[in-house]
Formats: structure tokens, C-alpha cells, sequence
């Protein structure tokens, strides 16, 4: 409700890339582990780890879809990974793709998915619960961050949600020591 009403204001804060994927596949491996999924978290060798900009909802999203990854995954692998679009003149956008090898989504659901309140049937929500909110805020995050949201699946096979978001590149001379 505080997007729609235009009142969230992000954050611009210096924050390590590595420190964030670390905190997010913390949350998840418990989760994953106790149904014996694998989760992988990479980031692309060229992917910039100092960026600024609003941490905790760059978070917020990738729990978000990784929580869903586990959620609808019986079996195989969720693997988070982070690539470099552009980056240069103290802006960097990048891609975040979370793929799951899970119970995937028929194709004429998968535009629906970012309205709000939207799941694939309503046996989704006896089976699994949830709200079908959390996509349509992952969505207007993205947009907010200066990005977009997708998803690519295969019913029976899995899905890939991946977003763009557009982080800044904090002046290197002003890094602390490591
Ligand atoms: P919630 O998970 O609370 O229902 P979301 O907006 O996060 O709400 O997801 C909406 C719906 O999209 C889910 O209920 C589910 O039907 C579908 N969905 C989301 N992620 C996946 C996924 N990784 N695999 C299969 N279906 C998914």
C-alpha cells in the first residue's frame, strides 16, 4: 500500500553484493535442505560487489522469488545468479535470475502472475498457502529500482523469474580498506 500510494522512498546506501547473496541463501538453505534441494548462489565474475542503492528491498524481491523457488520445487536445484548488463559511469545494471526445477506454470498463467492476489489455481493456495501478493510487489519494486521483472517456464519442468534492477557505482577511492 505504500508503493501505490507513491510514499516509498528508497534508500541509496553503500552495500557488498557478496554480503547480500550471502544473507539470502542463509535464509533459504534450511529450507531447501529439508526438502533436499540444492541451492546455488553465484554471482558472474565481472558482477561490480561494491553498488549502492536500497539494500533491503533488493533483498525483499530475491527472497521473494527464491522462497517461491523452494516452495513449488519437490526435487533438483534452485540456483540464485547475478549478471553484469552494463556498467560503467557510476551506474551498473544488472540481472538477477532465480531457476528452480519445479512444478513450472502453464504457459496462459504466466501473464497473470504479476497481478496482485493472482495464483496459478486455488488449489495453489490449499496445497502451498500464500497470498499471490508477493510477485505484484516484487514487480513494482523492480520498476521502482529502474528495472522489470519476467518470468520464462515449463509446466512440469520449472521456471526462471529474473529482474533487472539499475544500481549505482560508488567513487573506488572512497572504498575502505579491505
Ligand atoms: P504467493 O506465493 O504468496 O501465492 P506470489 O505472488 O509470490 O504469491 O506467487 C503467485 C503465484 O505464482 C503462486 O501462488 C504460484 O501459483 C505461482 N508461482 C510463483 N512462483 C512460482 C514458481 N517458482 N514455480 C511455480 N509457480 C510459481
Amino acid at each position: 500500500s505504500k508503493i501505490e500510494a507513491g510514499k516509498l522512498e528508497l534508500e541509496s546506501l553503500d552495500f557488498h553484493l557478496n554480503a547480500l547473496l550471502d544473507n539470502v541463501a542463509a535464509i533459504h538453505a534450511l529450507g531447501a535442505q529439508k526438502k533436499g534441494i540444492e541451492l546455488i548462489c553465484s554471482a558472474d565474475p565481472d558482477v561490480p560487489t561494491r553498488l549502492r542503492g536500497d539494500p533491503a528491498r533488493l533483498r525483499q524481491v530475491l527472497n521473494n522469488l527464491a522462497g517461491n523457488a523452494i516452495k513449488f520445487t519437490q526435487r533438483g536445484e534452485v540456483a540464485i545468479r547475478v549478471s553484469t548488463i552494463s556498467a560503467g559511469a557510476g551506474q551498473a545494471r544488472l540481472r538477477f535470475s532465480v531457476r528452480d526445477s519445479g512444478i513450472g506454470i502453464p504457459e496462459e498463467r504466466l501473464g497473470l502472475l504479476f497481478h496482485k492476489f493472482s495464483q496459478v489455481d486455488s488449489s495453489t493456495t490449499r496445497k502451498f498457502g500464500g497470498t499471490g501478493l508477493g510477485l505484484a510487489i516484487s514487480k513494482q519494486l523492480c520498476e521502482l529500482m529502474g528495472g522489470e521483472i519476467g518470468v520464462t517456464s515449463q509446466f512440469g519442468v520449472g521456471s526462471e523469474f529474473s529482474f533487472t534492477v539499475c544500481l549505482g557505482l560508488p567513487d573506488p577511492s572512497s572504498a575502505p580498506p579491505e
